[in-house]
């Protein structure tokens, strides 16, 4: 599948499917000639990506330690040196990770400068980057075209507070998702937010982009905080719904979780 590039600020952005369901992103900055793909979901996809925009691989960007966005790691470190930056707290499960970042720490990627967010829930040691001044966000799996990572390690509580620190962003952030889930998340989210007026609009939107083959990803977060069931616990409808009226976000939060797993 070819890829498509996007400019957003001083960076571009070369977004491109991989896998079964995966986006890869090669980032680069033009004046400086840094390239960074956030995550290697398949490093064959990567390269092809490199090929067809012409960039050198400069940076890997992990956001967690998955095989569909690490996996790619050694092969293209080996290819190209890159340099390879992940969670310095799950150091141990990034491979061949050269720099390790905490909550607050500053990327650089020629004359742009991103910030890390530590993010876990899906896993613990997901990390986030944001991309302030150019208004971007890749954000792995922890939060999805309306749905949010599986916690595979992480608690509730933690990936709530994972996800506040997303909402906290300004709401014309762009959201790069790792994963095109985004038709059978509508589908969810229908179930537990059926009144969503917004949702149900989006909902055939999105009928209506995938069936003629469009990418759903990116998202904005303004929309995702109208839509995104996950990031809805203290709605008031969606409480009424659930029958969980007055309860506080982690508890709806944890249903919503549940019942998406369960769907
Ligand atoms: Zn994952
Ligand atoms: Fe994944």
């Amino acid at each position: 599948m070819a890829g498509k590039t996007v400019t957003h600020g001083r960076l571009q952005v070369h977004m491109f499917g991989c896998l079964q369901d995966n986006y890869g992103f090669l980032v680069h900055e033009p004046e400086q000639q840094v390239t960074a793909a956030i995550d290697t979901p398949d490093a064959r996809a990567v390269n092809a990506a490199l090929r067809e925009t012409g960039w050198h691989l400069t940076h890997i960007l992990n956001t967690h330690h998955h095989f569909d966005h690490a996996g790619g790691n050694e092969a293209l470190k080996a290819e190209w040196g890159c340099t390879i930056v992940g969670a310095e707290s799950d150091r141990k499960r990034i491979p061949g990770i050269d720099q390790g970042v905490r909550e607050g720490d500053a990327i650089t990627l020629g004359r742009v400068q991103g910030r890390v967010l530590e993010v876990s829930g899906h896993t613990i040691g997901h990390i986030a980057y944001h991309f302030p001044e150019e208004k971007v966000a890749f954000v792995g799996d922890t939060l999805f075209v309306l749905g949010c990572g599986r916690l595979f390690e992480g608690t509730p509580e933690q990936m709530w507070q994972s996800l506040n620190k997303l909402m906290a962003l300004p709401d014309d952030t762009i959201i790069y998702c790792a994963h095109e889930y985004t038709q059978a998340n509508a589908r969810f989210a229908l179930s537990v937010d059926p009144d969503n007026q917004a949702l149900q609009q989006r909902a055939a939107e999105i009928d209506r982009l995938r069936a003629a083959g469009t990418p759903t990803v990116p998202t904005r977060l303004a929309l995702e905080k109208q839509t995104n069931p996950f990031l809805r616990p203290d709605d008031a409808g969606m409480q009424q719904h659930l029958d969980m009226v007055g309860q506080d976000p982690v508890s709806v939060f944890a249903e919503v979780r549940r019942r998406k797993d369960k769907f």
